[in-house]
């Protein structure tokens, strides 16, 4: 499943793009069928994008050098890479009611918090890709798209492959939450890992790591290729209804679109 570079490749999907689908399809078309330019840049990005960079750091010098990174290390690289990811930015970041200095100070005491977790296992690769044609489970027709798809790190634990995934977080992840994700079960399927740990960087005023350990059953396996499956054919059949009520009525409050979705007729 990992990428063979000299294999042929298909156009792709992504979890990304799934997720979108699935909070609401007509952000997905707003996203990648009309490819509008997004109004606003959430600070919840940046922050998490840089949280990513830092860590992706961290295990690769465990994979590169075997060397664990001190905390104040990683408070280093988050300090190079946070101001990094806003000056990379598109446009200017919105910070909300937020402020740069409360973020900056956030994120160190995130980091540092995460290098203080001893990290005994052997990585063996960081932002690794993988690519995995995906088959309808009940008609086993395989679809004009693969799953393709970056893990944030692979590493080995007791000679079993282990996928490792990063988080931020406000709020405590519920089993129910970790049991239900879709990313996690689109991710062992498509690699064969056998488990998945999401690190959660929690948001919290006293910072702390939560360290979530998920496998799945075929079953389980089979229900989220299903729900992949009825996406994509959702996007080839133009079902881009707008999710404004209900569930995932939320996202528009935080929607990168609003204001075209509110000015645009039926898409
Ligand atoms: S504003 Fe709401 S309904 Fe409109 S595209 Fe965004 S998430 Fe969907």
């Amino acid at each position: 499943m990992f990428t063979d570079t000299d294999k042929e490749t298909k156009p792709h999907t992504s979890f990304s793009q799934i997720d979108t689908y699935q909070q609401c399809p007509r952000k997905w078309a707003f996203k990648y069928v009309y490819k509008l330019e997004r109004e606003r840049l959430s600070h919840y990005l940046i922050f998490g994008s840089a949280i990513h960079t830092v860590l992706a750091r961290i295990y690769a010098k465990k994979m590169l050098s075997n060397a664990p990174t001190a905390p104040e290390e990683a408070v280093d690289f988050w300090v190079e890479d946070f101001d990094r990811a806003i000056d990379d930015a598109e446009m200017s970041v919105d910070y909300g009611k937020t402020g740069y200095s409360d973020l900056q100070m956030l994120g160190m005491g995130m980091v540092e918090e995460f290098a203080k977790l001893p990290l005994i296992l052997e990585v063996v690769g960081v932002e690794k890709e993988f690519r995995a044609d995906i088959t309808d489970p009940v008609t086993g027709e395989v679809m004009d798209k693969q799953m393709l798809g970056y893990l944030d790190a692979l590493v080995l634990v007791d000679g079993e492959l282990v996928v490792h995934e990063h988080k931020t977080a406000a709020r405590k992840w519920s089993d129910r939450k970790i049991a239900d994700d879709l990313q996690a079960s689109v991710y062992l399927w498509a690699t064969g890992a056998s488990r998945l740990t999401f690190n959660v960087l929690m948001k919290t005023k006293v910072p702390r790591v939560d360290c979530h350990q998920t496998s799945r059953t075929e079953a389980e396996i089979e229900l989220a290729l299903q729900s992949v499956v009825n996406g994509l054919k959702g996007q080839q059949a133009g079902l881009f209804e707008a999710k404004r009520v209900g569930p995932y009525g939320n996202h528009c409050a935080t929607c990168e679109f609003a204001r075209q979705c509110e000015s645009r007729g039926p898409i």
